[in-house]
């Protein structure tokens, strides 16, 4: 027998992946909850009757809306290929011997192949692929929004000396330092994740498509060439594609379920298309 399937190394490799996950899911459910608090309990509690009928309704559909998609993102399908395809698809994946239509690629944390695949994300313990795309997306902006909102209170409370005030001077410090530093890390990493993937959205290519995407638009530039994104559909199509044709309505409703139209097995290659 295999030395290293005796000793359990794929369990091991799992029991990691899964301590990181535990890990980065409680550091990002924490941070939220801080957010919450720092929000709430520290600044909104304290406000006048107006201020509070004006931003709770708003600031809680936001926190709403935001952990609706993240739960989605994490429990999602990410877009596993289907065992048994209709169309009599020959290409297999090497790994796990599943089908592997084209922008299908081998998952080594999930072990598992995943259609349209970008990443795998520890934040949503989970493949972002075809099917979960959207949910991610809209996670990072809810939360960036919700995050922001968050320190702006904050931060105006903390000038107006109205923030946390029934705790003690001490509590005080310590809960407007804990808040404002958590609610800025929020921010940060919301926004720095989101804006990574705008270009991506905007010409319908995956994190893993992009490196050889880049490269072949170097090479294009280096002959005088154009090189086109072979999926780039147009703005409409492209976010389609993302969140299913009621891109306005999968945004505004928590738990909107995306009807996607694509099933994952072929895309429209733009490319051929033009040749
Ligand atoms: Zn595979
Ligand atoms: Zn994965």
């Amino acid at each position: 027998m295999d030395s290293r399937k005796m000793i359990g190394f794929g369990f091991l490799r799992k029991c990691g992946a899964g301590v990181m996950h535990l890990f980065v899911v409680t550091m990002c459910l924490g941070l939220s909850m801080c957010n919450i608090y720092g929000a709430h309990y520290a600044v909104l509690s304290n406000a006048p009757t107006w201020l509070k009928i004006m931003i709770l309704p708003l600031y809680y559909y936001l926190v709403v809306n935001y952990f609706a998609a993240y739960m989605q993102a994490v429990f999602s399908d990410p877009g596993r290929p289907p065992k048994n395809p209709e169309d009599s698809l020959t290409t297999r994946c090497q790994k796990c011997n599943h089908i592997k239509p084209e922008r299908t690629h081998h998952c080594s944390v999930c072990n598992q192949c995943c259609m349209k695949y970008d990443h795998h994300c520890p934040w949503v313990a989970n493949c972002v692929g075809l099917k979960n795309y959207g949910y991610f997306i809209k996670f990072l902006v809810t939360g960036l929004i919700a995050s922001s909102l968050s320190l702006l209170i904050e931060i105006l409370a903390l000038f107006s000396s109205k923030f946390c005030t029934h705790c003690t001077t001490t509590t005080r410090t310590l809960s407007a330092i804990l808040c404002l530093t958590f609610s800025a890390c929020s921010v940060m990493c919301c926004a720095m994740m989101f804006f990574s993937h705008v270009p991506y959205l905007k010409s319908n290519q995956t994190t893993v498509e992009s490196y050889d995407n880049d490269f072949d638009k170097r090479q294009a530039k280096k002959n005088g060439l154009n090189y086109e994104y072979p999926y780039d559909r147009g703005l409409k199509k492209n976010l389609e594609e993302v969140f299913g044709p009621k891109v306005i309505l999968s945004w505004l409703v928590p738990f909107w379920r995306n009807v996607l139209q694509v099933d994952g097995l072929g895309y429209v290659n733009c490319k051929n298309n033009k040749l």
